[in-house]
């Protein structure tokens, strides 16, 4: 078990596997090219071997020619010549006649016999043929006699021994393999300096983003090695520059959370001292600070129930039940139910549908999310002004327009008034029972749906709220 992980690790380790490689790219390249020299040096050879014979050969042959040895063999001059030739290459010579008997053999045991051989017969047809015979060992070399008058009268067949060749060869052959294991030796020790050279970075990498993640937030780390661990720096500073900015918004909301849980309690604990602290307190200032101990309990409730609907709506564990709606009925609905609100103030309230609108969505959470925005048009509306909300599709979309005649929000508060807690006007917030949380609710609602909402507004005119969501819902990677 124990010699499996030790294994394991090794295989996967990043230096283990640079040697390796290495080590195959630079010993092998030195087996092969050790092996090609050996071959090379060994057919050199053979084939400066076989150009000397042949050269010598034919001296002797135009020799033989010349004084017609054949018809007259006396001639110890040129017999020592061909024993000293056949001596001189441990070889044999044999010479065939015209009949193809043998008429000399320095070995002297076929002298008398016939020799028919392939060599001998093309040699009569006026080729000669020269061959290495790898078993044997040896050179063979024919040449042809011919005559004063042209013609081939025999066949000189020469043979050479090549035995030294394997002797030399086995030499070779040690010092390849000495060179083998010098050369692999020396590769690898470069191969291990240079896979830690290779490795090193990493190891910088791995230890600088250890000792950065010892800090509670990370600190940003610097390498400048090489242009690949500046990458991973980067990377890495980037990602935690992203969880500072996650933690800080943690830590912001959970502030935020605290801090609104805090004032209906505070205001309650106020409300309640002052009446104990008095005596004899008449019923109705009773009965007034007890409405209004109700009424801080009922905001402190709501902020607990917007709170509980955020959390629920957090994209990781949200879950769409996604129908096919009727827009146009639910918008219809949900103006319904904010008219009493809308008339208390005397807010012209219309609906304006342009188009029978069909769509996938979840019907609960997005009316949730459009009746928060009727319900602040109203609310952050001006006495006796109007809501125009209107309903539009494309062949992608549809599209829902909630515009307002009051008090408007200012330019630059456009892109906050979406975060949790926001409120351009705290008091005028609270006044009205806003929590601050019911646009953040929305926006997550509608980017469940796929869809954006942006905002327009002019101070003092109005402001319209455009919601686009598509008809059709596509689940896409990562969505419950
Ligand atoms: P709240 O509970 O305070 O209404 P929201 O998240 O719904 O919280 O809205 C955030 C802030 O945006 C509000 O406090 C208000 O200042 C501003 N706001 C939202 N809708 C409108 C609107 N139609 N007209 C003017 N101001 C608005």
């Amino acid at each position: 078990m124990k010699w499996k992980r030790i294994r394991g690790k090794y295989r996967k380790s990043l230096h283990i596997r640079l040697i390796l490689i290495l080590l195959a790219v630079g010993i092998a390249p030195l087996a092969v090219i050790g092996r090609l020299l050996v071959y090379s040096s060994r057919e050199n050879h053979i084939r400066s071997r076989m150009t000397e014979l042949q050269y010598q050969s034919v001296a002797v042959v135009s020799e033989l020619e010349e004084r017609d040895y054949l018809s007259n063999m006396s001639q110890p001059v040129l017999t020592a010549e061909i024993d000293q030739l056949a001596r001189f290459y441990r070889g044999r010579i044999i010479l065939v006649d015209s009949d193809y008997r043998i008429r000399k053999d320095t070995y002297h045991l076929a002298e008398g016999k016939y020799n028919i051989s392939e060599e001998v017969l093309s040699c009569f047809g006026g080729s000669n043929t020269a061959r290495y015979d790898e078993e044997g060992q040896y050179l063979e070399l024919s040449l042809p006699v011919s005559g004063k008058d042209g013609t081939v009268k025999g066949v000189m067949v020469i043979t050479a021994s090549m035995e030294f060749l394997t002797s030399l060869q086995d030499q070779l052959e040690d010092q390849r393999r000495t060179a083998v294991i010098i050369g692999g030796l020396l590769v690898a020790v470069a191969s291990f300096f240079l896979s830690e050279l290779f490795v090193r970075p990493v190891k910088k990498v791995a230890r600088a983003i250890d000792s950065s993640s010892q800090d509670s937030v990370g600190s940003d780390i610097q390498l400048e090695d090489c242009a690949e661990t500046v990458q991973i720096a980067q990377a890495y500073n980037r990602m935690l520059a992203r969880l500072r900015t996650l933690d800080e918004s943690r830590q912001q909301f959970v502030s935020n959370v605290s801090h609104e849980l805090k004032t209906p309690i505070t205001s309650i604990r106020v409300l309640a001292d002052s009446l104990i602290g008095q005596e004899e307190v008449p019923v109705e200032l009773y009965r007034e600070f007890m409405s209004d101990i109700s009424a801080e309990i009922d905001r402190e409730s709501q902020i607990i129930d917007d709170l509980l609907a955020m959390v629920r709506l957090d994209k990781a564990n949200a879950e769409l039940n996604i129908s096919g709606v009727n827009i146009n009925e639910m918008m219809e609905s949900i103006l319904k139910r904010l008219r009493p609100l809308a008339m208390k103030r005397n807010v012209e309230l219309v609906l304006e549908s342009f188009r029978p609108v069909q769509a996938d969505a979840d019907e609960v959470k997005l009316n949730l999310a459009v009746t928060n925005l009727v319900e602040n048009a109203i609310k952050y509306n001006v006495d006796n002004g109007w809501v125009r909300v209107s309903l539009n599709a494309d062949h992608q979309f549809f599209y829902i327009k909630v515009a307002d005649s009051g008090i408007g929000i200012p330019e630059k508060e456009w892109d906050h008034i979406f975060e949790r807690f926001y409120r351009v006007d705290k008091a005028r917030s609270r006044a009205t029972g806003g929590t601050g949380l019911g646009l953040a609710i929305t926006k997550n609602i509608i980017s469940l749906h796929h869809g954006a909402v942006r905002v327009h507004s002019a101070e003092g005119e109005g402001t319209t709220f455009t919601v686009r969501i598509p008809l059709t819902y596509r689940r896409q990677e990562g969505e419950v």
